[in-house]
């Protein structure tokens, strides 16, 4: 069976769709796993209030087409997720309706209506060892885990791995922000949640139909990419989707840890993959380089530490563009956002860099920043 399975699915059409999905599924299996009855949990990317059109979100036309496959099998899917921010049904209920949830809960889905929150105990974790879940995933026989392929502030990509932080009740997502400030401990807690459900988690899908390059996971552009991918493992279709953004395991903080844990080979031309990754890729992606994969070992920690702040990456209002709504100062879990004159101020000693803050602007006013010569110097890698 093959690690990672890619077909050509060119746009959002139903019957293109259903047909793609179908492709994509049979070189890994297909849905030979489900049975009449089984309660499917479908982990879509519902990040924030957005039409599908922005490409922020799993497009509906894939979860329809999903829904209706699992329905055929005799399955009861039902849809959810929790974004950032308050978890309650006032809030989800209207995600559920921008993003266009709605249309899959008439092709035969549920719309997760269960709030609570649970805590689970992980011994074998690398870092979370205990962590808040949301509670509807223990009604679940099976999870399948249906990620946008995405740049993003923090972690340099979302996709399959980091889909799985939408398991943590938004409420609590800043506290985890500032208990792995690190982003390879962030990255360790994201394999850790992925660890804990992964008896559960039975198929991990992209929807790299229209990904988002720029100012991800919320405020970037749509880049049509034109291809679906699907895989057991999230990690290895996350490196499938990272090779086809030009990304390596080194520019990836939860790929990076994916190897080093033996979970992945450490190249995409590794894995063992029904269809042709090379025929999607896209060499010019715009990519939020957050990481530089060149080592500074040997030269001394303070020059190790100068370089790395030289080119860490940070977040910066673009006052032009900035509507003083106070989304940023609100959310930063670190409380290193203050308003001045409208326009928001940020305390470079006490920001962990997570960019809640650049995910969470209403306007995409908030920007990744990162100094010339870390532009450069990716530029030349
Ligand atoms: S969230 Fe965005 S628009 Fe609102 S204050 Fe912050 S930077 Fe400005
Ligand atoms: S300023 Fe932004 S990036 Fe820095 S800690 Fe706050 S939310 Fe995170």
């Amino acid at each position: 069976m093959s690690d990672v399975s890619i077909v050509s699915c060119t746009s959002y059409d139903d019957a293109e769709v259903t047909e793609a999905l179908r492709r994509v599924l049979e070189p890994i299996g297909g849905l030979d796993w489900v049975v009449a009855g089984m309660k499917i949990a479908i982990k879509a990317n519902l990040v924030s209030m957005m039409k599908p059109e922005l490409a922020a979100t799993t497009h509906p036309s894939l979860l329809c087409a999903l829904v209706r496959l699992l329905r055929e099998k005799g399955a009861e899917p039902l849809i959810g997720d929790s974004p950032g921010g308050l978890y309650n049904a006032a809030v989800v209920n209207r995600i559920y309706h921008v993003t266009g949830m709605k249309q899959a809960e008439a092709a035969g889905a549920a719309l997760n209506q269960n709030f609570e929150s649970r805590e689970a105990e992980f011994p074998d974790a690398m870092v979370a060892h205990q962590f808040t879940y949301t509670a509807y995933l223990d009604d679940a026989d099976a999870i399948i885990d249906f990620c946008k392929l995405k740049t993003h502030g923090m972690m340099g990509m979302s996709a399959a791995a980091k889909n799985m932080f939408g398991v943590v009740p938004g409420t609590f997502k800043p506290e985890y922000h500032f208990r792995y400030p690190n982003h390879r401990d962030f990255a360790k807690m994201m394999l850790d949640l992925n660890a804990y459900f992964a008896p559960k988690v039975k198929l991990c899908l992209a929807d790299a139909i229209v990904g988002m390059e720029g100012n991800g996971p919320t405020q970037g552009k749509p880049r049509h990419l034109g291809a679906l991918l699907a895989s057991k493992s999230p990690h290895a279709l996350d490196l499938a989707c990272a090779s086809l953004i030009g990304l390596t395991p080194k520019d990836v903080p939860t790929l990076e840890v994916a190897v080093e844990s033996g979970l992945i080979p450490d190249d995409a031309t590794k894995l063992t993959v029904h269809g042709n990754l090379e025929q999607f890729c896209v060499s010019d992606f715009d990519n939020i380089h957050v990481r530089r994969s060149l080592q500074f070992e040997g030269h001394g920690k303070f020059a190790a530490m100068f370089v790395r702040s030289a080119l860490r990456a940070e977040p910066r209002p673009d006052k032009k563009a900035c509507i003083s709504c106070k989304k940023c100062a609100e959310i930063c879990p670190a409380h290193a956002i203050v308003m001045k004159n409208g326009i928001p101020k940020i305390n470079k000693s006490t920001c962990i860099t997570c960019f809640c803050c650049q995910e969470f602007c209403p306007v995409g006013a908030m920007k990744v920043h990162r100094p010339l010569i870390a532009r450069v110097l990716n530029r030349r890698k």
